[in-house]
């Protein structure tokens, strides 16, 4: 299976990449994204196939269906990655909550985030080819919180690969920023920054664009990949676990196979929920697909007008600030699968020079007949959290606000799987206050304690530690010395 680019050729790079080639290299020409030159057509049968089949066999066949240039002996290690989670044969249940609801909860990977789903095995494969073809890599990640974690976590001590870590200092949550700067590997960075994400996220980019770091990077022989969701390594594992809803549902007795079914996505750059585009090409039967997003309603408003309009917005920061977005990158899949690779340049390009892009009425309309969206804010998630406790069921802001969605864009009487991207322990003190319908401030660790004892809520164990873990990384700096840092720590 060959990759193509999202916004064509440029004559310099190739013109069909190898999945290894599109996962180490992920930037593409014009500033594109690689992405499969066609889907993988499944035998017939195959999601009734996998009802009995364990998660990893279910993985494992659909990567085979790639033809990714791996080989058997590295996926299969990749693969026994999911044997961490805390159900190696069922990493990301499906659960019933209401008569058509169904939460597919992500989290139970060792950072307690759905970034595990993909990074995990990931991390182990690109380590794998690297290490292969004799070379290393540098991979820089900004991190609101979540990717931070699980890039640290799945590249640990491995070969061929470093890690520089920035994240905004006070600007997560105190699990998050513990599971950083405790985390030990001599490979590993970890940088706080004075300032906000998007100083983290615009330091990230003034870095990659300088010149005398890109020197230094050709001195040490050094190249640069990404971990994020513009990397289709990471897409390929987010295509798998939306079969697996659909499988789940069956096994369940919920569903008989052919009945369709919606699917709802918190999203901020739309990784998740276009792994769910892609499985529903290769042939998971679904309805369409609900994006929930919060007061930053960038896609919301996308995807009901066809318009992507950041002239006058601004970043909100919210209490799901996974989905705290203006630019979210993963549409120009999404995009170029629609409408092909010209009209992508040409929107991307009105997007970069103009800050908007048009589309037309007929393309509207090809993009809603998969998509619907719908936004809420901290309020409503916090009734929703509240509301949801009251009949047992514990969730996290981001999972909170894929209801609104649910109550508000299903059409037809089907079942619905909403995806719990995050677990409640990662943001404890957004809980508390909802669940005390007030707005105190509390530490991450009162917030865990109280809701445990309370709620009778079971703390896992990597996040119980964090707590008492030593302290790793401890440099708080400006955005000026972050080039100085990251070629000290490249140089070893
Ligand atoms: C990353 C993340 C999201 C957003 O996922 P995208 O793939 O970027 O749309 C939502 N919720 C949580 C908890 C996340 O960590």
């Amino acid at each position: 299976m060959y990759f193509v680019e999202t916004r064509g050729n440029d004559g310099i790079k190739p013109i069909e990449a190898s999945f290894s080639h599109a996962i180490l290299n992920p930037s593409a020409s014009f500033g594109g994204l690689y992405v499969p030159k066609s889907l993988p057509k499944l035998e017939d049968n195959f999601i009734q196939n996998h009802i009995n089949k364990s998660y990893k066999e279910l993985a494992y066949n659909i990567l085979k269906a790639f033809e990714i240039d791996i080989d058997e002996e590295e996926i299969n290690k990749a693969l026994a990655l999911y044997d961490n989670f805390d159900d190696a044969s069922n990493p990301c249940p499906v659960v019933k909550v209401k008569n058509d609801l169904f939460v597919h909860e992500q989290y139970h990977g060792p950072t307690r985030a759905f970034k595990d789903m993909a990074l995990q095995p990931f991390g182990s494969i690109l380590s794998s080819i690297a290490k292969k073809r004799g070379e290393k890599y540098l991979i820089l990640a900004a991190t609101s919180g979540d990717t931070g974690p699980a890039a640290l976590n799945t590249f640990k001590n491995k070969e061929n690969i470093q890690v520089a870590c920035l994240y905004p200092d006070g600007g997560t949550s105190d699990v998050q920023r513990l599971q950083m700067v405790c985390e030990d590997g001599d490979n590993l960075k970890v940088l706080g920054i004075h300032g906000n994400f998007d100083d983290a996220q615009s330091a990230l980019k003034d870095l990659l664009a300088s010149q005398s770091f890109k020197k230094e990077l050709e001195n040490d022989g050094i190249k640069l990949s990404a971990a994020n969701s513009v990397n289709f390594g990471r897409i390929i594992f987010q295509i798998i676990y939306h079969f697996w809803s659909y499988i789940q549902l069956l096994k369940q007795k919920e569903i008989t196979f052919g009945e369709k079914i919606y699917l709802v996505v918190p999203s901020g750059n739309f990784g998740n929920v276009l792994g769910a585009f892609y499985a529903q090409e290769m042939g998971v039967p679904i309805e369409k697909l609900l994006v929930a997003s919060n007061e930053n309603n960038i896609l919301t408003e996308w995807i009901n007008t066809g318009i992507y309009d950041i002239r006058e917005k601004d970043l909100k920061l919210t209490k799901s600030p996974a989905m705290d977005i203006l630019k979210s990158s993963n549409i120009e899949r999404v995009i170029y699968s629609l409408y092909g690779a010209k009209r992508t340049k040409e929107f991307f390009n009105d997007l970069n020079e103009k800050k908007i892009f048009t589309m037309s009425e007929e393309e509207t309309k090809k993009l809603q007949k998969y998509f619907s969206a719908i936004n809420s804010n901290d309020n409503y998630g916090s009734k929703i959290i509240k509301n949801f406790l009251d009949d047992g069921y514990l969730m996290d802001p981001h999972t909170a606000t894929c209801l609104k969605a649910y109550e508000n864009l299903k059409k037809k009487d089907l079942k619905t799987v909403i995806y719990s991207t995050a677990e409640w322990t990662k943001f404890s003190p957004t809980v508390l206050n909802a669940l005390h319908e007030n707005n105190a401030n509390i530490s991450d660790k009162d917030a865990l304690d109280t809701i445990s004892k309370e709620y009778d809520a079971k703390l896992p164990k990597s996040i119980k530690e964090l707590f008492s873990a030593k302290i790793n990384h401890n440099l708080i700096i400006n955005k000026e010395d972050i080039e100085t840092e990251i070629v000290k720590f490249i140089r070893g």
